[in-house]
């Protein structure tokens, strides 16, 4: 009898592969084996879910028994996987079962990165990446009326204007100048941070947090200048790093992410990864676009085609509704930022030295841009 194929994790990667595959393959055996409850969800509703008054509960989409039934697949969940050999093909669980694969696909996820925090109030620091942590989170907003956001990125920014749905004032602290200081040009940050300022969110731009103190029944928020933020809650949102232990402990390659070819092949034969435990052709895309493009690539792989991953340029959309914000960052640091304000919004362009195009970023009304400018850009991955 052949082994099935194994997929480890439940999130959009594991799920969006699934899917895909099954439109090829109605009858090959599937085990999608996950940590946690293996619900189905839409991880970035997490920052916006506040406004839409949904719950842990209410933000699951399909439970895993009926993503079992319309995968018809054999789902583990609550389960670690704990070892890979890629020699025997096999996988070893928390409880010491070991499963065959004939192959074998990483859909892991990344973590969130923890700052080396001082202070007896440290380890209170919530962080938000998958539903159990937002049940965790959103129990504690009753009565909280401060609450202090540790980096102002992507992440940060959403939650930021999403606690405002729940009257909750946010100071957002962040070492560099302007908010997503990664995806966006400062002008463009700095209108951001404008918009969300009148909104209601602090930002405290250029500064640190050091200590993190309990005071009553809230927290000191301590900067590097000496500055202390009272909060009733602190909120890490610092960047993510993808989950390679597993791999690297298996001998699989791993850089930032788990390698992988434009094929999503790891270092060794039968053995897979997608989604943002991934370094696909060198690049770690954290984002949903990429998962669907490597979903489909490697559901026609698993069915026999070999068929590497194309990107096409892919907009990141900000859930700021007090700034709408699309992004398409340049892959590389080349190019010239031209800005453009126009009456209500922003457009930001990134020039390359030939005039051609490599990015994007659109804030307030400017956003209707974004097909015309899509469609200049070329392919991050062809
Ligand atoms: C708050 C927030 C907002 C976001 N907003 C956006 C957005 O607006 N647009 C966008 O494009 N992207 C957004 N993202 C990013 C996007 O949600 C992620 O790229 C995507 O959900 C990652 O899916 P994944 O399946 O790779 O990982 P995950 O969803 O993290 O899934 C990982 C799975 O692996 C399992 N697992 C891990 N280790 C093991 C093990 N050893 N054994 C068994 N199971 C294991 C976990 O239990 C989990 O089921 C957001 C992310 C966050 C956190």
């Amino acid at each position: 009898m052949t082994a099935p194929i194994v997929i480890v994790g439940a999130g959009l990667a594991a799920y969006n592969l699934a899917r895909e595959w099954r439109k090829l393959d109605a009858e090959t055996e599937l085990v999608i084996v996950a940590r946690d409850a293996a619900d189905f969800y839409s991880k970035p509703m997490l920052s916006n879910a506040l406004a839409s008054k949904k719950t842990a509960a209410t933000l699951v989409m399909k439970s895993a028994a009926k993503m079992a039934e319309e995968l018809k697949a054999t789902i583990l969940a609550n389960t670690e996987v704990v070892a890979i050999n890629t020699v025997a093909r096999t996988v070893t669980l928390a409880a010491g079962e070991v499963l065959a694969y004939r192959d074998l696909v990483l859909a892991l996820g990344a973590d969130p990165v923890r700052l080396p925090l001082l202070g007896d109030g440290a380890d209170d620091v919530l962080s938000v990446n998958d539903l159990g942590d937002y049940a965790r989170f959103s129990e504690r907003l009753d009565g909280a009326k401060r609450m202090v956001i540790l980096g102002g990125g992507l992440i940060g920014c959403e939650f930021a204007n999403d606690l405002l749905a729940r009257e909750i004032l946010p100071t957002v602290i962040d070492p560099a100048a302007t908010p997503l200081s990664r995806l966006l040009p400062p002008q463009a940050g700095a209108l951001l941070a404008e918009k969300l300022t009148e909104a209601g969110v602090e930002f405290r731009c250029g500064d640190s947090a050091q200590r993190v103190e309990r005071v009553g029944a809230g927290y000191d928020v301590v900067l590097d200048n000496g500055v202390r933020v009272a909060a009733d809650l602190v909120l890490s949102a610092v960047g993510l790093r993808p989950r390679t232990a597993l791999a690297d402990a298996a001998g699989l390659a791993v850089a930032r992410g788990i390698v992988v070819a434009a094929s999503l092949q790891a270092s060794a034969p039968h053995v897979y990864a997608l989604g943002d435990c991934a370094e696909v052709a060198g690049l770690n895309l954290p984002f949903v676009m990429p998962i669907m493009q490597q979903a489909r690539a490697l559901a026609v792989t698993l069915a026999g085609t070999a068929t590497p991953v194309r990107y096409p340029a892919m907009p990141v959309l900000v859930k700021t509704p007090s700034c709408p914000t699309v992004v398409a960052p340049p892959l590389t640091g080349e190019g010239e930022w031209c800005i453009e304000a126009v009456e209500g919004g922003l457009i930001a362009r990134c020039i390359a030295a030939d005039g051609s195009l490599l990015g994007f970023a659109l804030l307030g009304v400017a956003t209707k841009e974004r097909q015309a400018l899509l469609a200049q850009l070329p392919a991050w991955l062809a």
